[in-house]
């Protein structure tokens, strides 16, 4: 029955210009999602050969602190059983594996559960944790026993929504075509209900970004949290503050590209906004841990002696292991950029990392 060329074949621009003159612009949050669900379904993006580096590929110091992070919560809340692993967008399985050999010194041994949606992205997932799960969303992970939560660089990618002051009122942005091209210009339909309260009365050209996708992420883990117990790390670039102005963007190649060209070609992200993130969270009865730059929260952790001992044990390695150490921490890299949000059932503990200086 396939015509002479499938949906796959064709380019989503194409798709996507044929269903705009058809019907009429489609949301920014659609043209997001289908191009993410593309770009992901395709090939494995990660690394110096694709589109971009990820704290985990960077150096195994970033898992195995996480792995010893997530150990030392579950020991002081108690070591129930069974116990229950899961991340999010697991992208190569490599932070899970560096994490899960750390948690194993420690007598932790959980079942490992990997929420992924890429099909290309499972076999070395596989290789790298042989006996994980694979679900397509949270809802089949089991009910019982604490869950220890990692999402790494995942929420960036779900989803955007952005709302823009016109003069005539608030507006969701759509996309449109011109030409060869996509813009993101205001939409037709009155917003307004979809804004938070509080900034219903920002002036005209504010433009504010929501992502519901990650809102219903988090209520469902904080809800997870407070049901079942564990601690959960939510590792993003995003801001800790309330802000306004686009941060829609596409990664292509280590650079920064064009959102609006060549759809499912490129990573689209934005800026994860993090004071949401957390105010969800306890809305649902979670405990907010804190919200740290990366950089402090792996120095707190010790990964400067981790790095030293490494080098001692690999001394051939050192400078290598260094400047990965660098790339995480430093606040021109990744160091400040980078957040790290932790959550907790109520009845767990504070988390290393997060104490309020
Ligand atoms: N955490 C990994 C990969 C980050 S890339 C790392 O740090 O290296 C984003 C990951 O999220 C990929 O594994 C991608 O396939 C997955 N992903 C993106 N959107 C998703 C969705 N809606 N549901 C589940 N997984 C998704």
């Amino acid at each position: 029955m396939s015509g002479p060329s499938t949906n796959l074949e064709r380019s989503l621009g194409d798709i996507f210009r044929r269903l705009i003159a058809g019907t009429g612009p489609i949301s920014l949050t659609h043209y997001m999602a289908e191009a993410n669900a593309r770009y992901y379904a395709k090939a494995d993006p990660l690394g110096a050969a694709g589109d971009f580096v990820t704290a985990p590929e960077i150096s195994q110091m970033f898992g195995e602190l996480i792995g010893l992070w997530l150990a030392d919560m579950w020991i002081r809340a108690g070591r129930a059983e069974p116990v229950h692993y899961v991340e999010l967008g697991p992208g190569r399985g490599t932070l899970a594996r560096d994490a899960l050999r750390a948690m194993k010194r420690y007598g932790l041994e959980p079942r490992v559960h990997f929420v992924e949606t890429s099909t290309a992205l499972k076999a070395p997932q596989l290789e790298a944790v042989p006996g994980a799960v694979f679900h397509a969303d949270l809802a089949s992970v089991p009910m019982r026993g604490p869950v220890l939560l990692v999402a790494n660089e995942f929420l960036d990618a779900l989803p955007l929504r952005q709302l823009i002051r016109t003069a005539e009122g608030w507006r969701e942005v759509v996309v449109v075509s011109e030409g060869e091209r996509f813009v993101g210009v205001p939409g037709m339909r009155p917003m307004e209900a979809a804004l938070p309260e509080a900034r219903r009365g920002e002036p005209e050209g504010t433009l504010i970004e929501t992502c519901p996708a990650a809102a219903a992420v988090l209520y469902e883990v904080a809800g997870r949290l407070v049901n079942q117990g564990g601690a959960a790390l939510f590792i993003d670039y995003g801001h800790a503050e309330e802000r306004a102005g686009s941060t829609f963007q596409a990664v292509r190649a280590h650079r920064k590209a064009d959102p609006f060209e060549a759809p499912g070609e490129a990573d689209l992200t934005a800026h994860v906004d993090f004071a949401m993130a957390a105010q969800i969270a306890r809305s649902r009865g979670a405990r907010w841990l804190g919200t740290v730059t990366q950089g402090d929260w792996l120095r707190a952790l010790g990964i400067e002696s981790r790095a030293e001992a490494l080098s001692e044990f690999a001394p051939r390695h050192r400078e290598a292991l260094h400047s990965a150490m660098h790339r995480l921490v430093d606040a021109d890299q990744m160091g400040e950029l980078f957040k790290v949000m932790g959550l907790a059932a109520p009845t767990w503990p504070e988390g290393a990392g997060f104490e309020q200086s």
